[in-house]
């Protein structure tokens, strides 16, 4: 069973592994395929604050339950499933409110603890979700990078009435993009790279804007009947971009983050309070993943033109030096365990 793992910062292993046993409340599932995300890359790099090393990186996972542990109900071997990665107490205060993506003991899959990057992977019962039967192993993989998407705007609000801009084509830009589309908002993309942007137009943006031609703020100046963008997203995770997105924003506006710099951000007390901004943080998802999964299954969403190489588990390697050397190729790299 081969197994992905990162040994040190720099140190990437693809190894022979051995299939794990079920524990009390837990499945075994054969993975199929897995996404890497800008996270794994950062836990390559010894840039995560977060990660404990040696580790099973991959948080992005789906495949077929093969085993049951004791005491495990609603689910059956030769299920398929998608497994959400955040992995919470259940009785701390932000669990008790609701917030299980912010718990006090939180424990996310290929960072705090061994992860989907593995041909069999034992995971809690409670964390994986049934897809449908003719739903490729790719799209129900790309699951977990939407709940992000869907996490910032269930966290921002986001409907037909707003102008969302939103900062970064990456892949985070690019989710939120087509959840923002779904919820009927008009879009507009910002990014300072032409093929992004040309790829952003054709997952749905309304308008987008090259940001080193065109500076943003004077850009989206007419939007919304001259009030500009009800709702920012900042995909790029740029520090400095909150004080030029609580100047642009519209009165009532929006903002949500999703960067993890510890750097700080200025910003206007006057911009925030004069319009009432909203200014709100978003991590990994909240089990969001079901209302994903049924977006998926009725093709509200229809992501699968993200997904832009697939490399066979054994030449992980590859996919990585892929990602770092030319990014400009990629946009969903996923690992085929199968
Ligand atoms: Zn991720
Ligand atoms: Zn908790």
């Amino acid at each position: 069973m081969l197994e992905v793992l990162v040994r040190a910062p720099q140190s990437l292993e693809v190894r022979q592994g051995t299939i794990p046993q079920p524990g009390a409340g837990e499945v075994v599932v054969h993975v199929s395929r897995a996404g890497i995300c800008g996270s794994d890359i950062h836990i390559l790099h010894g840039s995560n604050p977060f990660a404990v090393y040696p580790r099973i990186i991959g948080h992005e996972f789906a495949g077929t339950v093969t085993a049951l542990g004791r005491n495990v109900t609603g689910i059956a071997t030769g299920d398929r499933v998608v497994v959400d990665p955040v992995v919470s107490c259940g009785h701390c205060y932000p669990c008790r409110v609701g917030r299980s993506n912010v718990c006090a003991n939180l424990e996310v899959m290929g960072v705090h603890r061994d992860g989907g990057f593995r041909a069999f992977v034992a995971v809690p019962a409670a964390n994986v979700i049934s897809v449908p039967r003719d739903m490729p192993f790719g799209l129900a993989a790309l699951a977990e990078p939407f709940s992000i998407a869907a996490n910032v705007l269930d966290r921002t609000g986001c409907g037909p009435e707003d102008t969302v801009l939103i900062y970064g084509a990456g892949t985070v830009g690019v989710t939120v993009l087509q959840v923002a589309k779904l919820k009927g908002a008009r879009c507009i993309v910002a990014d300072i790279d032409e093929a992004r942007l040309e790829r952003a137009l054709r997952f749905g943006a309304d308008r987008v804007i090259h940001s080193v031609r065109d500076p943003v703020p004077a850009a989206v100046r007419a939007e919304n009947d001259g009030l500009g963008p009800t709702l920012v997203i900042d995909g790029a995770g740029i520090p400095a971009l909150l004080d030029e997105a609580c100047r642009l924003a519209s009165p009532a506006g929006r903002i949500g983050l999703l960067g993890f710099s510890d750097a700080p951000s200025n910003l206007s007390q006057q911009e925030v309070v004069r319009k009432e901004l909203t200014i709100v943080g978003s991590r990994l998802n909240r089990r969001l993943l079901p209302r994903v999964v049924e977006w998926l299954a009725d093709k509200r969403l229809d992501p699968q033109g993200m997904i832009t190489q697939v490399f066979a588990a054994a030449d992980a390697r590859a996919a990585f030096d892929l990602i770092e050397k030319e990014p400009e190729r990629t946009l969903k790299v996923q690992l085929d365990f199968s």
